[in-house]
């Protein structure tokens, strides 16, 4: 296994720090200074693409600036500023982190990577990233894209949850780190991506894979996310067809079946119940309504 002061290490870290300015994407949350804003664009990426995130963060942010103003919002109110996002259970665990936040932390996000993954909806990734992008500290970020550049680049085996956290941990530079994370997402979102662009990657001439060749370490590596189900005709899609439609306001659940795809319309009754039970809908006299009473 690749050590900390290793030859591959040493040149991944250097070639990695070198491009980490052109790597960079222009992204509205890097750099933005506000740890409330940073950990909201980090629930909205957990499993919403980078593009479809910023009109949203944007959004969202003009009308809950601070935890306090979210906290301070009904559900249904957070549910219809989380339009476009899809995933709604994240718009439910943010409010209740905001309250949190609000209730443990006099309204401050808190910088402690424990207290941070106490908070509702903040898994281990989440953590990580809002300590090392909102306050600078010397943590690793590992998702899906860190995953695939460890296994492929760095250590060019497929790697467990432990081998995974280590690596990235002996990858951190002293200096910098931040900005050293952001390019390690950067080139894996832009060149090791599930399909490799190995030919204009910067680090090409230090990639293990690249050089010792071999069947792809990424696929089933701890960190790597598996391919996604279909969308279209899935339960996910019905739920977020309910909720788009409550949006507008309640409705019973015959108005419900005759504005989803008709393909999906069978499936609305066990659906509702499955929202209910997540806390996003709720019933009065028959009436569905975004919320939780
Ligand atoms: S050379 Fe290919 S496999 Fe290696 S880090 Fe770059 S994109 Fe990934």
């Amino acid at each position: 296994m690749t050590t900390s002061g290793s030859k591959q290490l040493v040149d991944v870290r250097r070639v990695l720090r070198r491009h980490a300015g052109s790597l960079a994407r222009d992204l509205p949350w890097i750099n933005c200074g506000d740890p409330w804003a940073v950990l909201v664009s980090e629930v909205m990426l957990q499993q919403t693409q980078v593009e479809r995130v910023v009109d949203p963060w944007q959004n969202f942010l003009a009308r809950f600036a601070t935890p306090r103003a979210l906290a301070a919002a009904p559900l249904d109110e957070v549910l219809r500023a989380w339009a476009g996002l899809g995933y709604h259970r994240r718009a439910r665990s943010l409010w209740r982190c905001a309250q949190e936040i609000t209730e443990r932390h006099d309204g401050d996000v808190p910088s402690n990577l424990e207290e941070l993954r106490a908070l509702s909806g903040v898994g281990a990734y989440t953590a990580a990233a809002v300590a090392s992008f909102a306050f600078d500290q010397r943590v690793a970020v590992l998702d899906t894209n860190v995953g695939r550049v460890l296994a492929r680049c760095v250590a060019n085996r497929r790697l467990t949850g432990t081998q995974a956290t280590q690596l990235a941990n002996d990858l951190l530079p002293r200096r910098d780190v931040a900005s050293f994370n952001q390019a390690l997402l950067d080139l894996g979102a832009t060149f090791c991506r599930a399909k490799p662009r190995c030919a204009t990657c910067p680090l090409a001439n230090v990639c293990a894979w690249r050089r010792d060749g071999g069947d792809d370490p990424a696929p089933l590596s701890a960190g790597v996310s598996r391919p996604q189900p279909r969308f279209v005709g899935s339960r996910r899609q019905l739920r977020g067809q309910i909720v788009a439609a409550l949006r507008q306001g309640p409705m019973t659940e015959a108005s419900l079946r005759a504005v989803v795809d008709a393909g999906l319309s069978p499936d609305v009754a066990v659906t509702l119940e499955q929202l209910a039970r997540d806390g996003l809908v709720c019933v009065t006299r028959r009436r569905w309504r975004l919320g939780d009473n």
